[in-house]
């Protein structure tokens, strides 16, 4: 799938992806194989004893600290490239995802060849959250457009997991939840929001699920996420860089101000936001 936009910083080995500069002082290197995963979030973190991978992922740390030791040897650390498409529609659900600092896109499809995102996920949820429900084909395109780290799961022992009383169940049901909330709100953000506000909104979410204030990425990735066309979001881009909330420069988006970016922002950030279960 060509579908250009977020790009690694340079140095790093993908071809694309969200973050470089972090609101901490952290390892801005991505794994492409993820040997040992260095978390933005300190906190929630778990550390797998075997294996010295820290998991990043709030659904994961919301477990209970049994719940976590029994899932833990069925969850593999994963790296996820800009591009990776995870499932297609209809395409079956073999894994579920819990990313660390990566972040995936849901996408609609229409007429087989129009995209629209209609929901983000990083490290605050899970990919594949069809299957906890009992379908085992997933209903959307699912992109990865932050490449990072990943923790993944084969999809009969997640079912198996799901299935045995634990706090998994939960915290899962608290996300769809959660994420059907932002769905929802999504498509009416796109109906009823200017472009300026919504891109605020993105920005804003992309960079709570990334831990990350500084993006690569072009207009017509953003164009393609908003649903609007280029010279929409240049235009939206320019008048927030004109209020000092945002840098933008060759691709380069810093979040300057993100108090005032929340305040440019519409409503739909700060519902989702609050809406947050983890
Ligand atoms: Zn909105």
């Amino acid at each position: 799938m060509n579908m250009p936009a977020l790009r690694k910083k340079a140095g790093t080995t993908v071809n694309a992806n969200i973050a470089a500069k972090t609101r901490k002082k952290v390892n801005k290197k991505t794994p492409t194989k993820v040997a040992a995963i260095k978390s933005k979030n300190p906190t929630p973190a778990r550390t797998s004893k075997s294996s010295k991978v820290k998991v990043a992922n709030k659904l994961l740390a919301s477990l209970s600290a049994a719940e976590f030791r029994r899932l833990l040897p069925h969850l593999e650390p994963i790296g996820l490239m800009f591009g990776d498409v995870l499932f297609e529609p209809g395409s079956a659900i073999n894994y579920v995802y819990f990313p660390n600092d990566s972040l995936v896109s849901m996408l609609t499809v229409v007429d087989d060849r129009l995209a629209l995102e209609v929901g983000l996920v990083g490290c605050e949820g899970m990919v594949g959250v069809a299957f906890s429900l009992g379908i085992t084909t997933s209903p959307v395109r699912a992109v990865v457009q932050g490449a990072g780290t990943a923790m993944r799961m084969k999809a009969a022992l997640f079912r198996k997991a799901l299935n045995a009383n634990g706090t998994l169940q939960k915290s899962v049901n608290l996300y769809i939840h959660a994420f059907m909330a932002q769905v929802s709100q999504t498509a009416a953000c796109n109906r009823f929001h200017v472009v300026e506000a919504r891109l605020a909104r993105w920005l804003l979410m992309t960079r709570d699920r990334v831990d990350a204030d500084h993006f690569e990425l072009t207009h017509e990735f953003l164009g393609r996420m908003l649903g609007v066309r280029r010279v929409g979001v240049t235009k939206a881009a320019n008048a927030l860089k004109q209020q000092n909330l945002i840098e933008y420069s060759r691709g380069n988006i810093v979040i300057m101000n993100g108090r005032g970016l929340e305040a440019a922002s519409c409503s739909c950030y700060k519902t989702l936001r609050d809406a947050q279960p983890f």
